[in-house]
């Protein structure tokens, strides 16, 4: 089996990856709670959903482009160590990928030595120093090992000894980063940067198939099952689109989802024209919309202007039964693209909302 190394490959691995770090993050900050200082889970959670609003509101043309738009923005975002060496990661990556359109196998093999031996020197680390890196070389090797039997075998077994190597840092003592802090105390611990590492390359692997990407990861689907047990509810934030025109609105809820490269988009409702189809603004619709886009997490409501920004303030006064709406103060499209991405990877209301404001400040020129 083979699959095109294109932009459509990187953009499912982003929002694999962000989905995962989000379904993840309570579980990554508990591994940082234990060796660290609890918050790995809370510093990826912010950098990925607030990476992957930015890249859907400003698509890069190109992979390499892409990769290296996320790192900068987990440079930017992260907050702890493993903001600066999983944005080294990127950004190294993303250089050498260069400008190509479509990666070639053997090019993505190089970008993955260059990103660890990049991560190994900025962070002083090798192999066995219980860090990210027990997760990232191994997963470099084998790559390169399995490339002989295709780029999909190869992904497989990066993901593979990924997950071995993170397992495998139970068991020794931390030598960098915080942890190293703890001495012996350290040992008998995974340590959290191998193990999100571990996820993002598995999401490398699962981008090569979208229907891999549209599975629910694991903890989400457990958290599906026995919904008692969890804090957040398993549903996602839903978008609705108020517009005068109902082309208008019906079209740029089909343009988000499309460019859901998971294939797996949040709800998105449109509300657009009158009942009847004419040009202006119906209470009645924006209600069903938010009905219908509403799974218990939350709705961000866009706008286009005037009598539909008012109709829906209007309604947000008189209350929406029990959910949490909220009106996004964002650009029609780009907002909405920016929300739908980070509402389809899990991101919570205010994650949303938050990529829906950082669409304003995308310059045109
Ligand atoms: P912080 O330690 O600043 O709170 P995080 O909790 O987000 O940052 O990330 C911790 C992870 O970063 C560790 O589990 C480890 O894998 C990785 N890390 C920390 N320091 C280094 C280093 N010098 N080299 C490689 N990885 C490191
Ligand atoms: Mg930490």
């Amino acid at each position: 089996m083979t699959v095109p190394l294109d932009l459509a490959f990187f953009r499912r691995f982003l929002e694999r990856a962000t989905r995962v770090i989000v379904a993840e993050s309570a579980y990554l900050t508990e591994l940082d709670a234990a060796i660290g200082d609890a918050d790995h889970g809370a510093n990826l959670k912010r950098g990925f959903t607030s990476a992957a609003g930015a890249v859907a509101a400003e698509p890069p043309a190109t992979p390499g482009a892409l990769l290296t738009a996320v790192g900068v923005h987990l440079t930017n975002t992260v907050g702890g160590a493993s903001g600066p060496l999983y944005g080294t990661v990127l950004r190294r990556m993303g250089k050498v990928l260069g400008e190509e359109a479509v990666v070639g196998p053997e090019a993505l093999g190089r970008a993955l030595g260059a990103a660890v031996a990049s991560v190994r020197r900025l962070g002083d680390s090798a192999p066995g120093d219980k860090t990210m890196v027990d997760a990232l070389q191994p997963a470099a090797d084998a790559y390169a090992a399995a490339l002989p039997r295709g780029v999909v075998a190869a992904l497989d077994a990066a993901a593979r000894a990924a997950r071995e190597g993170a397992e495998a840092t139970i068991p020794l003592q931390a030598r960098r980063g915080r942890a190293s802090y703890l001495g012996e105390r350290s040992i008998g611990h995974q340590d959290p940067g191998a193990t999100s590492s571990a996820m993002l390359v598995t999401a490398l692997y699962e981008a090569t198939d979208p229907e891999l990407c549209a599975a629910p990861p694991e903890r989400e689907a457990a958290a599906a099952e026995a919904p008692a047990q969890t804090a957040e509810p398993a549903g996602r934030v839903g978008i609705v689109l108020v517009s005068h025109s109902r082309e208008v609105a019906a079209s740029t809820a089909e343009l988000a989802k499309a460019l859901v490269g998971t294939g797996d988009p949040a709800p998105a409702a449109p509300a657009g024209g009158l009942p009847d189809g004419s040009v202006g603004t119906s209470a009645d619709l924006v209600r069903r919309a938010v009905g219908a886009a509403d799974q218990g997490r939350g709705v961000a409501v866009f706008c286009d202007m005037g009598s539909a920004v008012l109709t829906v303030k209007a309604l947000l006064a008189e209350g929406f039964g029990g959910s949490d709406v909220r009106i996004a103060d964002a650009p029609f499209v780009e907002g909405a693209v920016a929300a739908l991405v980070t509402a389809s990877a899990g991101g919570d209301l205010a994650a949303v909302l938050a990529a829906a404001d950082d669409a304003r400040a995308y310059r045109k020129l």
